[in-house]
C-alpha cells in the first residue's frame, strides 16, 4: 500500500556496504517514491560507499575509519554531502531531524551506542544488528518501551515470528521455533570441525551473508545469539524458545499460541523479504523477488540440533539462564574468537573453548548499567584475546 500522506520515510543504513546494508538499499531504489536516503555509514568499504553516496544522495556519509576520512571528503566534494569520521560520529548522525527510521546493518558491540541513541531520539529501529539485544537487551527493550519505539526485527527468522504476531499482539505466545539451516557442516562430527578452514566455513549452503554472520552460523552461534535476540524483542521466558534445524530455510520461523496452534513464515531466503518488512511495517509493498515453488522443495525436513558437537548453542542458552552481563561477555568473546579463526590463529572447536573460557573469567554484573556493559566488553575482549595470544 502506498505511503498516503506523501511524505517520504527518510532512512538512515547504518553499515550500509555490508550483505544487508548493500540489500537495504536494493529494496529503497525500487520504491523510489516512498524512501530517501538520509545517512549512510561504513567502516572501511570507501569505494563502495562512495558509489552508494553518488546513487541515492544522502544528507550526511560517515566513515568509521578515520584514516579514510580525506580520501571520502576529496572524492565526494563535488556533492553537497555531508561528511564525517569516527564511531562517535556514527552514533551521533542518528540523532539527525531528519531521519524517521535508522536500519542498524553494522556487525557486533559496535551497534550497541548508535542503538541506544537513535531510540532516545524518537526514531524507529529496523534491527539487523542482533548483537545489540544479545549484549543489552534489557537496558535497549526498556528504553523502547519508555519512548514508545517500535523495534521491527530485519532478522529472517525474527521477522517471521514478527510477521506471524501480527493481529495476534494481545495473544499470549506459548513458545516459538527458531529455525537454523544447520550452516555448512551440519551432520559433520567434532574429528571432521577440528579441520576445518575458514573457507569451508565461509561458504554458507543458503544464505549469502557477511564473514562474521557466516562463521556464527557455521559455530551455530547464530542460533544461540538469535535465541537472546528473540527473549528480549518478544518478552519471552528462556524455556519459552526451541531450536529446530531445517536444512531448507524455507519455513523462516513458528508460533505457537497457547490454545495449540502454529504459525509459521515461509518463502526462499531471501534477506530483501525482512528488510522490506521491516521499511514497510505494518504494510506489505509489492515485490518482484521471485516466488516460492513448492515443486522446486518436495520435502521440507526437520531435525534436532546437535548441542554436544555444536556446543555454541548451549553456550548461549547457559548465557540467557544466567543473564545479567553474560550474554555481553559471551558476544565479546565470541567476536574475538571468530577474528582468531578468521586469521587463523585458532580452530574451529577452539572458538567454544575460548568463550566458555572467558565466561569464567570475567567478573559478573547481575544488573548492570550501560556503563557495566562498555567495561564488561573491554574485559573479556582483553581476556579472550589473551587466551588466543594476539
Ligand atoms: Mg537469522
Amino acid at each position: 500500500m502506498p505511503n498516503t500522506n506523501n511524505e517520504k520515510k527518510r532512512v538512515a543504513v547504518l553499515g550500509s556496504t555490508g550483505s544487508i546494508g548493500t540489500q537495504t538499499l536494493e529494496v529503497i531504489s525500487k520504491h523510489p517514491d516512498q524512501f530517501e536516503v538520509e545517512v549512510l555509514t561504513a567502516n572501511n568499504q570507501i569505494g563502495k560507499l562512495v558509489q552508494q553516496c553518488r546513487t541515492f544522495l544522502p544528507n550526511t556519509v560517515v566513515i568509521g575509519n578515520k584514516d579514510k576520512y580525506h580520501q571520502l571528503q576529496e572524492a565526494l566534494k563535488d556533492l553537497p554531502i555531508k561528511v564525517y569520521a569516527g564511531d562517535q560520529a556514527i552514533a551521533q548522525v542518528v540523532e539527525m531531524g531528519t531521519v524517521d527510521i535508522v536500519l542498524t546493518a553494522m556487525v557486533g558491540f559496535a551497534g550497541l551506542l548508535p542503538t541506544i541513541n537513535a531510540i532516545k531520539a524518537g526514531k524507529v529501529i529496523a534491527l539487523a544488528n542482533k548483537e545489540t539485544l544479545v549484549v543489552a537487551g534489557d537496558i535497549i527493550t526498556e528504553l523502547a518501551a519508555k519512548n514508545r519505539i517500535p523495534i521491527l526485527p530485519v532478522d529472517s527468522e525474527h521477522s517471521a515470528i514478527f510477521q506471524c504476531l501480527a493481529g495476534e499482539f494481545h495473544n499470549p505466545i506459548e513458545k516459538i521455533y527458531l529455525t537454523a539451516s544447520g550452516g555448512p557442516f551440519r551432520g559433520k562430527n567434532t574429528a571432521f570441525l577440528s579441520n576445518v578452514t575458514p573457507e569451508q566455513a565461509l561458504n554458507h549452503p543458503n544464505w549469502e551473508m557477511g564473514n562474521k554472520i557466516t562463521i556464527d552460523s557455521a559455530s551455530m552461534m547464530n542460533k544461540g545469539l538469535e535465541v537472546i535476540e528473540a527473549r528480549w524483542l518478544f518478552g519471552l521466558k528462556p524455556e519459552q524458545i526451541d531450536v529446530i534445524v531445517h536444512p531448507q530455510s524455507i519455513v523462516h520461523s513458528i508460533v505457537q499460541f497457547t490454545d495449540g496452534s502454529m504459525k509459521a513464515q515461509m518463502g526462499l531466503p531471501d534477506m530483501r523479504l525482512p528488510i522490506q518488512y521491516a521499511l514497510t511495517y505494518p504494510d506489505r509493498f509489492t515485490s518482484d523477488f521471485p516466488r516460492f515453488n513448492f515443486m522446486d522443495y518436495p520435502n521440507l525436513s526437520f531435525e534436532k540440533p546437535d548441542r554436544q558437537t555444536f556446543r555454541n548453542l548451549s553456550i548461549a542458552y547457559d548465557a540467557m539462564h544466567t543473564g545479567g552481563n553474560m550474554p555481553c561477555i559471551m558476544n565479546a568473546a565470541n567476536e574475538v574468537a571468530v577474528e582468531g579463526f578468521l586469521h587463523n590463529s585458532i580452530g574451529f572447536l577452539q572458538m567454544s573453548d575460548i568463550i566458555e573460557k572467558t565466561m569464567a573469567k570475567v567478573s559478573f554484573v547481575q544488573k548492570p548499567s550501560i556503563d557495566d556493559y562498555f567495561k564488561t566488553d573491554t574485559e573479556a575482549r582483553r581476556i579472550a584475546q589473551g587466551l588466543i595470544g594476539m
